[in-house]
């Protein structure tokens, strides 16, 4: 939705020249307070003047930045390591009010970015390129891994700070300056993490804020100047951007949905997968890349785990994310009234194709807080297959029960989504789970861990239409995406040694 008037709210604007830039576009989107449903600010959508001043401050910043030795961009990123360390309740709230997670889950969030942070204080490690003395007689073979000058970050609503730093701090590390294009639903984060940099000694222009929608999406993609597109969104649009960034001559990764399965064989401690599926299936209200979604039950577990899981529903808390008398719930409300009746669309599905719903969260609402986006933990048994509840990504807190006879029929239908985000198999039997590693077609596998979102330094990044490109996000693979490789074959002409007129192809 785009508002035309900006009356009375705070607008959040842009971060250009290491300054807030106030927009003059004259167009704004409104950001919720999910938990109380009110317009707490507008952001400001970025024209294309906004865009190409954004662009041209960041090729300034990148040029001084670049030129920064490498002592002094590793004494950027300690100290932005330890403003974060030291601010970051203030950050958990500000994520809170926009996004409306509970503040402990946000605080979560950002220390599994502060990993990021932490591991791209020891860059100079992994950037430093090779050398090989005398690959000839004489010659020497080495390389250079140099960054890529600016480069693009697009950024989804559900980790406001955790998604941006998977990749900024590895970007600006290796020496680009990077433009960071939040979600336009809670876009306050980037801005607090933009005066973080600049605090910490980061060089105007090396990190900038463009807010936006589209337009501003459009206008990195197709830039001349943006060197590189990392994405992480839905999977139209991580498709789209994967093909429009191609297309225009950048490196692009495009990290899309999911429908994450977790399988549980028959003997699995059922208590534990109880436990791991609330936590997997309503933590943040389903909405992270990450949630289980989806249990697929090895028969004859199915009717114990169901009532073992509405157990635990029973005694969920859900409410202000923010905490009402110094109490936390255990799960806060949804982004938008749009994105709840989306969801709410889901569970009408499922019920119309034959599911039964064992735990109804439709209609649910959160007393003093009627206006509030939120939507009750929801459970529902024997989904079909067929259904659209079971083949898209619902991104909300719904979790599915599908009874399966064998570990076999489980794998079958977990490797024929479309989705390969994550996974998770509950077993006692190394066997089993070893060949579950083996065979599932899915970029990111728990072993009785619900949520395997994989530390700093592996990769994060799903299969099929969960990415887009052949570049995951951080660990080695960050690095990689935002350096190239320049290879060097180097004399120094010896007059005894250098063997005169030869025409034939370079030989050792
Ligand atoms: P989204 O795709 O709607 O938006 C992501 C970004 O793209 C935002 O910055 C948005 O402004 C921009 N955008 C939206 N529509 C666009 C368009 N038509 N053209 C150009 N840009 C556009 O995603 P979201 O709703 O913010 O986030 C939730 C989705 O992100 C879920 O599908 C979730 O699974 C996925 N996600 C994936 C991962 C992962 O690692 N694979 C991680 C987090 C979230």
């Amino acid at each position: 939705m785009v508002s035309e008037s900006l009356v009375d709210v705070a607008v959040v604007s842009h971060w250009i020249d290491g300054a807030e830039r106030p927009s003059t576009s004259g167009r704004t989107a409104p950001v919720y307070n999910p938990a109380t449903g009110a317009v707490q600010a507008e952001v400001a959508l970025a024209d294309q003047a906004e865009i190409d001043e954004a662009i041209a401050s960041a090729e300034r910043g990148f040029r001084e930045w670049s030129q920064y030795s490498i002592a002094k961009r590793q004494s950027v990123l300690f100290a932005f390591r330890e403003l974060l360390n030291a601010r970051k309740p203030e950050l958990a709230r500000l994520i809170t009010s926009e996004h409306g997670k509970v503040v402990s889950d946000a605080m979560g969030e950002i220390l599994r970015g502060q990993e990021v942070v932490e591991l791209a204080t020891g860059f100079p490690h992994l950037i430093k390129g090779a050398f090989s003395e005398n690959a000839s007689t004489g010659v020497d073979v080495y390389s250079l891994k140099q960054p890529l000058g600016v480069v693009g970050v697009i950024s989804p609503f559900n980790f406001p700070v955790m998604v941006p730093l998977w990749f900024v701090p590895i970007a600006l590390a290796a020496g680009n300056a990077v433009v960071l294009k939040p979600s336009e639903k809670d876009p306050s984060a980037a801005l607090w993490m933009a005066k973080l940099w600049k605090e910490a000694g980061l060089p105007d222009g090396a990190f900038t804020v463009l807010q936006g929608d589209k337009l501003a999406v459009d206008g990195l993609l197709t830039s001349p100047v943006v060197q590189s597109i990392s994405f992480v969104g839905s999977t139209p649009i991580a498709q789209y951007i994967y093909e429009t960034a191609s297309k225009h001559g950048k490196r692009v990764q495009a990290l899309g949905g999911a429908k994450n399965h977790m399988l549980v064989l028959p003997d699995a401690d059922l208590d534990l997968v109880a436990d791991s599926a609330v936590n997997a299936g309503y933590g943040a209200a389903g909405e992270r890349c990450m949630a289980i979604s989806v249990v697929l039950a090895v028969e004859p577990v199915a009717d114990d785990l169901i009532a073992k899981i509405s157990d635990r529903i029973a005694k969920l808390r859900i409410g202000n994310g923010a905490g009402t008398d110094g109490v936390e719930p255990d799960m806060g409300p949804l982004i938008t009234e749009v994105h709840r009746d989306k969801v709410s669309s889901y569970v009408d599905i499922a019920e119309a194709d034959g599911a039964k719903i064992v735990v109804d969260g439709r209609g649910f609402t959160v007393d003093g807080h009627e206006d509030g986006f939120f939507f009750g933990p929801t459970l529902i048994d024997d989904v079909p297959t067929t259904s659209r509840a079971y083949t898209e990504e619902i991104f909300g807190p719904v979790l599915s029960v599908v009874r399966v006879s064998s570990y076999e029929q489980g794998l079958d239908l977990i490797n024929s989504g479309e989705f390969g985000n994550g996974t998770a198999i509950f077993t006692n039997d190394g066997g089993a789970a070893r060949r579950f590693q083996n065979e599932v077609e899915v970029g990111m596998i728990g072993i009785n861990v619900p949520i395997p979102v994989p530390v700093a330094y592996h990769s994060f990044g799903g299969w099929k239409k969960s990415l887009f490109g052949d570049a995951k996000a951080y660990g080695v693979h960050g690095f990689d995406f935002f350096t190239r490789e320049k290879a060097v074959t180097s004399r120094w002409l010896d007059p005894a040694t250098h063997g005169g007129i030869n025409l034939g192809f370079p030989q050792n």
